[in-house]
């Protein structure tokens, strides 16, 4: 589903063509024409993300922004400011606005400024891992290849993510083991080899095999087998 977005705009014209082309970019958009309309759909909630015009009849966006603040921190607001004034800017940006544009501004540089502010948590602070089409999202447990869960159990969930974090690098059973497991390689248990053939058995229902053997050295995450591969 679309990002709900909330447009708080008096300028006829601009709000026209900012409801068309973010409809047209798959946002789903509610449009507040003047300051009090723009608080009761604040008041409202469930935005993803604000946009919010500066001057506006009724109550300034400013003001709107103060008290919007007062209790939610969270979502996200760009300010749509008239002039280039560092004074107005500052003082936005100190209301608690997240980011602003300057009118007249170009429609791709709004589009980037959205969905900069969308983008999730985690995908900024790098609790991502994809290598090969493999996801997996520390945050929550989650791995997905080609667009399709997969369910690992949590020794699974690490065993992969030390893949991910490794591509291209053989990772030796001793490595695997203390990284994994937290204990010394004996040399004989099989522990790994369950888990590794567990692992790609479940990743391989959704694409090809990634973790590949090489004999007597260990495993690599690697899109192509090597001859001393094996099952
Ligand atoms: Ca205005």
């Amino acid at each position: 589903m679309g990002h709900r977005i909330l447009l708080v705009e008096d300028e006829r014209r601009i709000a026209d063509f900012l409801l068309r082309g973010l409809a047209e970019e798959g946002y789903v958009v509610e449009h507040a024409g003047d300051g009090p309309a723009g608080a009761l759909a604040l008041e409202q909630g469930g935005w993803d993300l604000v946009l919010l015009d500066w001057w506006l009849p009724g109550e300034d966006g400013i003001d709107l922004l103060k008290r919007f603040r007062g209790r939610d921190r969270v979502t996200p607001v760009l300010f749509l400011t008239a002039r280039d004034a560092v004074a107005e800017r500052v003082q936005g940006l100190d209301a608690g606005a997240n980011d602003y544009l300057c009118k007249p501004f170009a429609f791709e540089e709004l589009l980037a400024r959205i969905r900069a502010l969308l983008r999730r948590p985690e995908e900024k602070g790098g609790f991502i891992l994809e290598q090969l089409g493999i996801r997996a999202d520390l945050g929550t447990q989650r791995v997905v290849r080609a667009g399709v869960s997969v369910d690992l159990t949590a020794k699974e969930f690490t065993l992969l993510c030390l893949f991910l974090r490794n591509p291209g690098r053989v990772l030796s059973r001793t490595l695997i083991f203390d990284s994994v497991w937290g204990d010394q390689y004996d040399g004989l248990s099989n522990t790994i080899e369950v888990h590794v053939k567990e692992l790609r058995r479940k990743l391989e229902v959704h694409g090809p095999r990634v973790i590949q053997t090489r004999r007597g050295r260990g495993y690599v995450l690697e899109s192509e087998p090597c001859d001393g591969d094996d099952q």
